[in-house]
């Protein structure tokens, strides 16, 4: 048993706990380290699933550069087994959540309703000697108390998927998205399917570009109202005409694609809006034409994570019922098989690949 200084503990912590560590692009394995211990206004979760992401894919597949040793998996779900002191007012052991951001509450960021830009929303990043990262692919996780948020009786492996949820309700907040607009949404991968149930959450007409019919069958499945074989047709002039000739008020680039982005910008109306929400390696070129962009108040941004209030909304609708994200989990292996695992989720064409972790035994 490990010595907990903990200040509420479950007496059935092992000393130490399995993490699955990339030494380098293709290379993972699991690795034994003492289960960590919880500071003030932490706690502790055993994590039941964690869910592979792009990050975790591109570091695997050696296109987006990292640091390594590197413990990915940052979309997570769990139970709270230990809570440090000063934390116990806020959760209870036992309590099953999603891991998420957290915030000061009182930095400009904070204050301004942008805790994004705090210095505490990626505190939960962990180190285990040399090896960091978001730290899903193990056992047992520290995260600080603000960052964690209920998932009720959710699915764990349903409720893994608040991180992606959330940062699609954080693009269609920030574009404040309104009843029987017309968005758009450029790829319909997890991330382009996760901005289709947002942007229907908010009540947006939804039409799907993408190449894939499989993909496209898939966006019909998840709610998308129109889909585009941009194969076959021209995406712009299909808008134009789904929009009797005005364009789309939002389009969301869930693929980052230099033709893709050409394409987006010329399918928006007066007063449109475009959102990067995907990151591309290598880095497309991406033009701007300043001048219709004034004469016709357009907007281009980027969306790359979420805030505490668009995780809280995830996990509500996950808790609730209000989504159905079962369609998106492909296949799921235990942490042990995490080299499987991540094998499989780097195949093109892949939905979420889900790890999960069994309890550990007492
Ligand atoms: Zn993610
Ligand atoms: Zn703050």
């Amino acid at each position: 048993m490990a010595t907990l200084t903990a200040e509420r503990v479950d007496a059935t912590l092992p000393a130490t706990m399995e993490i699955g560590a990339m030494s380098a692009p293709g290379a993972i394995s699991m690795r034994t380290v003492a289960t960590p211990q919880p500071g003030p206004k932490e706690c502790l979760v055993r994590l039941r699933s964690t869910a592979i992401c792009t990050w975790e894919q591109r570091s695997y597949s050696g296109v987006q550069h990292n640091t390594f040793p590197f413990v990915g998996g940052h979309e997570i779900s769990g139970d709270v087994v230990a809570i440090g002191p000063g934390g116990a007012n806020q959760l209870s052991i036992g309590d099953r959540v999603a891991i998420g951001p957290s915030s000061c509450g009182r930095c400009h960021w904070c204050l301004t309703g942008q805790d994004r830009g705090c210095k505490l929303h990626y505190a939960g990043a962990v180190k285990y000697g040399e090896a960091w990262g978001p730290g899903g692919f193990a056992e047992y996780k520290v995260h600080p108390v603000n960052g964690v948020y209920s998932i009720g009786d959710a699915p764990y492996e349903i409720a893994s998927l608040a991180e992606p949820l959330s940062c699609a309700l954080h693009a269609a907040r920030l574009l404040d998205l309104r009843v029987s607009q017309d968005v758009v949404v450029l790829g319909a991968g997890v991330m382009g399917l996760m901005n289709v149930l947002a942007a229907k959450k908010h009540g947006a007409r939804v039409i799907v570009s993408e190449i894939d019919p499989d993909r496209l069958s898939k966006a019909k499945l998840m709610g998308a109202d129109e889909v585009i074989d941009a194969r076959w047709e021209d995406p712009v002039a299909r808008v134009k005409e789904l929009t009797e000739g005005r364009g789309a008020e939002a389009v969301i680039a869930a693929i980052g694609h230099q033709k893709a982005n050409e394409q987006g910008m010329g399918m928006l109306s007066e007063r449109g809006r475009y959102v990067l929400f995907a990151a591309a390696h290598p880095e497309p070129e991406f033009t701007i034409q300043p001048n219709p962009m004034h004469n016709r108040e357009t907007g281009v941004f980027g969306v790359v994570s979420k805030e505490q209030q668009d995780f809280y909304t995830a996990t509500r609708l996950i808790r609730y019922g209000g989504v159905d994200l079962s369609p998106l989990v492909e296949a799921t292996y235990p942490l042990a098989r995490l080299r499987e695992a991540m094998d499989h989720a780097i195949k093109p064409g892949t939905y979420r690949i889900v790890v999960t972790q069994e309890p550990a035994q007492g």
